[in-house]
């Protein structure tokens, strides 16, 4: 989500002249996009800005702007810890960037806060997301983001995405639909749909599955991905839009976070374990090829060693494709902060090495089963140290394999000769 708003970001600021640079050193303008989903990212985030300081002495008409999460939770006390900063830019504020960046040009002594969580899309939009063509995502022409929707409604106890992005509001359909085209018409081939929850995506009588099947109506359009998928909202509509169609990539993400029904609760997540695996079960009788990503955390307020051993238990009942493990990190305003954060933290580091250890091979051997098969790779790039090229399956796993690059961007199949914890290895078919 930070990624795609980094990139219209940078997007608005080309189209008022300004370029990219490779270093902070001798930039104009320095912009810091922040993420504050657990501590350890927000201290990272601040004490790189700290680090900053020495630009600001080199360079006294530098332009600091703070945004992002950590802006929208910190408000003015980031004026406190770093002075040098200009701009603390919310996440509902990024259309007013341009206008502070100049304005701050002009009174270089004065602090600007701009962190109004607005209520609604209309006033957030207002034309700007048909209108702007933003271009492809840096890291590869092929693959764009598009943020179909912003904030959360959840509120998972332990989550400050609701505080520090609002309430969830969705954009029209046309919209998203115009701004696919713009992107394939850019050359993507490859579109990523975002959302902190997608499944429950509405738009007057659109839900999420009418949006993929108008996305899909785009033509030179290869692939649909999208993320994340809360469980408690998948419905069948969903899976069977999934199942029917023939660009939307079997891969789901859909995170567990824990595999005890008490831990479940306390999360305020809306399922069980057993209903998390029943739709897992369900998922996969209509989607045999579905590649089923998570995200796991340990040590949650309350967390015993059976609940632990109940999320071990649930990564070896799903075979998961991929795992996110996290420490619980208490987040300041949120419900679970109330409670006592009672695992220490050795115990969460212990449960977090046994989790990711057992992760690993399950990936491993999933991995394993795709030997001797044959897979669809869209042709990303060559990889950075191998002379391979590196691309994707549908079901979102990395392969290297030989070529000569005329193929970038195309779609090839590829059969699966070696299998890794995170890639694999295969040849052109
Ligand atoms: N909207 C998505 C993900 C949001 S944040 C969802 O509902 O799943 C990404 C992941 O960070 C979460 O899935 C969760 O595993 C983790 N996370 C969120 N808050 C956290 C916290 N306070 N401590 C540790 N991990 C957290
Ligand atoms: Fe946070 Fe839950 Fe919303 Fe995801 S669904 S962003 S975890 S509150």
């Amino acid at each position: 989500m930070n990624d795609a708003d980094s990139e219209v970001m940078g997007r608005l600021l080309e189209r008022e002249g300004y370029g990219k640079v490779d270093f902070p050193e001798g930039a104009d303008v320095i912009i810091l996009n922040t993420c504050s989903v657990r501590q350890h990212a927000e201290d990272r985030a601040l004490s790189y800005l700290a680090s900053l300081k020495r630009v600001r002495k080199e360079n006294p008409s530098t332009v600091f702007v703070l945004a992002g999460c950590v802006a929208q939770r910190l408000k003015s006390k980031i004026f406190e810890k770093t002075p040098f900063v200009n701009i603390v830019l919310g996440t509902d504020n990024i259309l007013e960037l341009p206008k502070l960046i100049e304005e701050a040009f002009q009174k270089p002594n004065e602090k600007v806060l701009a962190t109004e969580v607005k209520g609604d899309l209309p006033k957030l939009a207002e034309g700007f997301w048909s209108s702007l063509s933003y271009g492809c995502a840096k890291n590869s022409e092929l693959m764009g983001q598009v943020t179909i929707m912003r904030g959360c409604d959840n509120f998972c106890s332990y989550c400050i995405v609701p505080y520090v992005r609002g309430r969830e509001k969705s954009k029209p359909v046309s919209d998203i639909v115009s701004e696919v085209e713009q992107k394939v018409a850019d050359g993507c081939k490859e579109i990523m749909l975002l959302g902190q929850n997608v499944n429950s995506y509405r738009s007057n009588s659109s839900d999420f599955a009418d949006l993929l099947r108008e996305v899909e109506k785009v033509n030179g359009l290869e692939r649909i991905r999208f993320m994340t998928s809360h469980p408690k909202d998948v419905s069948e509509k969903l899976i069977n839009t999934i199942r029917d169609s023939s660009k939307i990539c079997e891969h789901l993400h859909l995170p567990a976070q824990s595999g005890s029904n008490r831990i479940l609760e306390g999360m305020n997540r809306g399922y069980t374990r057993q209903q998390y695996l029943e739709l897992i079960d369900k998922i996969k009788r209509e989607i045999p090829k579905i590649s089923v990503t998570t995200d796991l955390m340990v040590g949650f307020p309350g967390e015993k060693k059976e609940d632990f051993e109940d999320t071990l238990r649930l990564v070896e009942d799903v075979e998961f494709d991929a795992a996110f493990t996290f420490k619980y990190s208490a987040r300041p305003g949120t419900q679970a902060a109330k409670e006592k954060d009672d695992v220490p933290l050795e115990t969460k580091k212990e449960r977090l090495a046994e989790l990711n250890e057992l992760c690993e091979k399950m990936v491993l051997e999933k991995n394993r089963r795709l030997l001797g098969k044959v897979e669809e790779v869209m042709v990303e790039r060559f990889a950075r140290k191998e002379k391979k090229l590196v691309g994707r399956t549908r079901g979102n796993k990395r392969v290297f394999f030989s070529g000569d690059g005329k193929d970038i961007g195309e779609l090839l199949p590829v059969e699966i000769e070696k299998a890794y914890t995170w890639s694999l290895l295969g040849r052109v078919r």
